[in-house]
């Protein structure tokens, strides 16, 4: 929880300067604009620059009537067991909210937000935190507030369109990723950004999370997969938003509505901050730390004012963790399914070959180079009772057959200390052979490169990769694998010596962890072991996340490849981003969220102390 000092402090991380500015800009606006409007403006400098904001459980024991009244139609509850369900997602943070709430349809959603607008004068800690799955990593769901779950009621799969042989569908946000790839593969086609949790997670938290994943190699994020979205904005009601050329945004600009206001103030806080927005840009290719600016515009200003390009809100409000509105629904693009995929396996003995045959494959253009180490494959190894509760009798055999069969025959009782997938399909091929890339590879640092062409083994490695975090497990059961350092991405030439700098830190604060990743990214997955029941874990966990993300910063890297800032990065992002660039993105935080009602504290002004939020058990 956080308490006064925390507040405290965070109203204090508001830099004075850009708190001026911005009430000059409202003062200037309370001219102009209808009483409302002004009423709106004034509350968010207040709310923002304000020493201390207390909790008042009073505007929480209000809400479920104030809610009724206007209208709300889904479920709202403040019982104990369901408050402890919404405290804890797959971080390493346990925070009790107060109130939760189910809307059962984008209207509903209005009537939350326009409440919690209403109110949040008198009561200043009233807020909204979206859940979907709640499969997060970085506590982005978590809240003392209001959760707003869009999961439970908000997920139907609308229509899926095929136009001139581009499939796009759109859901709400609680659509299950699963079954939205079921309908999707209906058609032969699916949507290539998706993440290793796409059994659990849902589309909305995956776009709201700029999840990505394994084929994100080539195909990116989820945000580069969005046609569309319709969202609930701070004045309760909802916007389509999506890509507009200038003349679009001149016309959006006039109108005197949320959606108008932001997309003016952002364009304008892009223009004239061109230069340090490109220059902020993180050098890795993935990327999901702060407010993506710069992807908001596809060109220059100065060309997009002569009709070139997009400026697209979308791009802002993937990934923004519910900073900015609530997404009521979904449009997206698909890619068809590429068969024939040939699959490449360089075991890596000699770590610091890795990076080189990585930059190697990536000339190739793969689908994906994933990676898992020598640890995950060791356990492997070891336990093979996990592989027999996941596959069918004769898989199990089969697969751990050729798991031994390779260690023990093909490697000779050693353990490479990383092993690379590289998937290949035939549109890259081209007129080259997977057998002629392996030979290529081979002669650069990947010696033992082979093409896999049984498909047992192929499944084989595969089931490794994807058994890395729970396998971790293995080691020590009494322990929780805990996710704050799992998220680093440096560029992949820099990748072999990055991993030897985990392996120090790992060795110092003397805990072990599995890794696993998207090494074409030079993105490396690891949950150390912890026991979050030892009263000396917070500070190790700070310290830890301290060195670690310094570390990664220190290769030309990035703290947040996919994750999401949450509650264990954002107050991390100044290792990451200079002064000017953080205060843009608390200027754009408050020109989308001027009341400061959406998910306050993740990915600016954080106001959950790390340790103290901390969950208790394992
Ligand atoms: C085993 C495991 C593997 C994972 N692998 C990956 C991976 O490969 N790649 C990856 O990117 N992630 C991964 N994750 C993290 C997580 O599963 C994904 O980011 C997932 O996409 C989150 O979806 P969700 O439905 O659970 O969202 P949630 O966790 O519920 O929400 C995610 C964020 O979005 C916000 N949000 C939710 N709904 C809305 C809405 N309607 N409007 C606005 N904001 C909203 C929430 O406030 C929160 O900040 C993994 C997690 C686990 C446990």
């Amino acid at each position: 929880m956080p308490t006064k000092k925390t507040t405290k402090k965070v109203a204090k991380k508001v830099p004075k300067k850009t708190a001026k500015k911005l009430a000059v800009k409202s003062a200037e606006k309370k001219t102009r604009k209808k009483a409302q409007k002004k009423k709106v403006v004034t509350k968010a400098i207040k709310k923002t620059t304000t020493e201390t904001i207390k909790r008042a459980p009073l505007g929480h024991l209000l809400i479920e009537k104030k809610l009724r009244d206007a209208g709300f139609s889904g479920g709202i509850s403040t019982n104990k067991g369901i408050l402890e369900k919404y405290s804890t997602d797959e971080s390493i943070f346990s925070i009790t909210p107060q109130v939760v709430i189910q809307p059962r349809h984008q209207k509903d959603v209005e009537i939350a937000v326009q409440t919690i607008n209403s109110e949040t004068e008198r009561f200043p800690s009233l807020s909204l935190t979206p859940r979907a799955a709640g499969t997060g990593l970085s506590g982005g769901s978590l809240t003392d507030s209001i959760v707003i779950d869009v999961c439970t009621h908000m997920k139907s799969i609308g229509e899926i369109k095929n136009t001139r042989g581009h499939t796009t569908f759109t859901c709400e946000p609680g659509a299950m990723w699963r079954d939205v790839e079921k309908a999707l593969k209906k058609e032969d086609v699916y949507l290539p950004s998706y993440p290793a949790s796409k059994d659990i997670c849902s589309i909305g938290g995956s776009v709201a999370n700029n999840a990505a994943g394994p084929d994100s190699l080539r195909y990116g994020h989820c945000a580069d997969w969005v046609e569309s979205l319709n969202v609930t904005l701070y004045d309760g009601k909802t916007y389509l938003i999506k890509p507009i050329n200038y003349r679009e945004l001149k016309a959006l600009s006039k109108k005197d509505n949320a959606h108008g206001q932001i997309a003016k103030e952002v364009f304008a806080l892009i223009e004239k901050n061109e230069k340090t927005i490109e220059r902020a840009k993180p050098k890795t290719k993935k990327n999901s730390a702060g407010f993506p600016l710069w992807d908001v515009l596809n060109v220059s200003v100065a060309q997009f004012k002569k009709g070139k390009g997009f400026f697209d809100l979308t791009r802002l409000i993937s990934g923004s963790q519910g900073t900015i509105g609530i997404i009521t629904s979904v449009t997206m693009r698909t890619q068809p399914i590429a068969h024939d995929t040939q699959c490449i396996v360089v075991p890596v003995f000699d770590l610091m070959d890795a990076g080189k045959v990585i930059s190697k494959a990536l000339e190739f253009n793969p689908i994906n180079v994933e990676l898992f180490d020598g640890l995950t494959f060791d356990l492997a190894l070891k336990n093979p009772q996990f592989f027999k509760d996941r596959l069918s009798k004769l898989d199990y055999y089969k697969v751990l057959l050729s798991m031994y069969t390779t260690y023990h025959v093909r490697y000779g009782r050693k353990i490479p200390e990383f092993t690379l997938l590289i998937t290949l399909d035939p549109k890259t091929l081209g007129t080259r052979t997977a057998a002629g890339i392996a030979k290529t590879l081979k002669q650069n640092h990947g010696k033992r490169a082979r093409v896999v062409q049984n498909p047992i083994e192929r499944e084989m490695f595969w089931q490794v990769r994807r058994a890395s975090y729970t396998l971790s497990k293995f080691q020590d059961e009494t322990k929780r694998p805990a996710a704050f350092l799992e998220d680093m991405t440096v560029p992949p030439e820099h990748l072999s010596k990055f991993f030897v700098e985990v392996k120090k830190l790992l060795k110092k604060f003397n805990v072990t962890a599995a890794v696993h990743g998207h090494g074409g990214n030079g993105h490396l997955h690891f949950y150390p072991l912890l026991d979050f029941t030892n009263k000396t874990t917070p500070t190790l966990v700070e310290k830890m996340a301290e060195e670690f993300f310094k570390t990664a910063v220190t290769y030309d890297g990035n703290i947040c490849g996919e994750h999401n800032d949450g509650i264990i990065r954002t107050p991390h992002l100044n290792k990451m981003f200079n002064k000017k660039t953080l205060t843009l993105f608390t200027e754009v935080e408050h020109i989308c969220d001027p009341l400061d009602i959406f998910n306050p504290g993740k990915k600016v002004n954080p106001r959950f102390d790390v340790k103290e939020s901390l969950r208790k058990k394992n």
